[in-house]
């Protein structure tokens, strides 16, 4: 699709619906790991100064803007521009679409329980979407071969890390060649607001 360059980073140039149907292909697709990020303009600042970060962004397969300070507020004020929130929303949209499929999720990231409460909040609000596996975003380098090894074992088609950015998308882009999955997404503080 048709990329959006701002200041450096190539976002694509898509609807929401686009976003969907794109994200669900990679999950149908044969090939592994399809990296998704939805960078905000802090992000945005600091791939200017680190040229890797610039480089994971611009090598990734889909990149849409994301405003997760925006649903928080909006969480907080209650207020409806939360569907304005491309990242977030995504995320929600691919769940409702994958609920009526057997394409399987993991969780990465958040403190400790988050993840898991975030897990069980989406299972109730998306019935028969399935979550395979969770574990918090807090772990050693030996504890972290133990979490891809789970994620190996279980092989689900969807893998959302969530360990802030840019450290997500620097742990994706390292451990890319590791990770079975079909296609991961950067979440950045998702799993604190799935898990509210
Ligand atoms: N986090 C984590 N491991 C870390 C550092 C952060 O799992 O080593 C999690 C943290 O618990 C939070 C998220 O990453 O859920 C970062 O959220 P924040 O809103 O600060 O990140 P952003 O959305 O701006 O990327």
């Amino acid at each position: 699709s048709k990329k959006i360059n701002i200041l450096g980073v190539n976002f694509n140039h898509i609807t929401m619906e686009q976003a969907i149907d794109i994200v669900i292909g990679f999950l149908n697709s044969k090939e592994k790991l399809h990296m998704i990020f939805t960078p905000n303009p802090e992000i945005v600042m600091i791939a200017q100064k680190e040229i890797k970060l610039q480089e994971i962004l611009n090598h990734s397969d889909l990149v849409v803007p994301d405003g997760i300070g925006i649903v928080k507020a909006a969480k907080i004020l209650k207020d409806p521009l939360t569907e304005r929130v491309a990242g977030y929303d995504l995320v929600q949209n691919v769940f409702e679409k994958i609920s009526k499929t057997n394409h399987t999720v993991y969780f990465l990231g958040g403190a400790k329980e988050v993840a898991d409460q975030a897990a069980k909040n989406m299972q109730e609000k998306y019935p028969g979407l399935k979550i395979i596996g969770c574990h918090d975003g807090y772990f050693s380098k030996n504890e972290e071969m133990t979490i891809i090894q789970e994620i190996n074992e279980l092989k689900p088609d969807l893998l959302l890390v969530g360990l802030g950015a840019p450290r997500q998308e620097m742990w994706l882009y390292d451990n890319r060649k590791k990770l079975n999955a079909k296609a991961c997404i950067g979440v950045g503080g998702s799993f604190d607001v799935m898990s509210g």
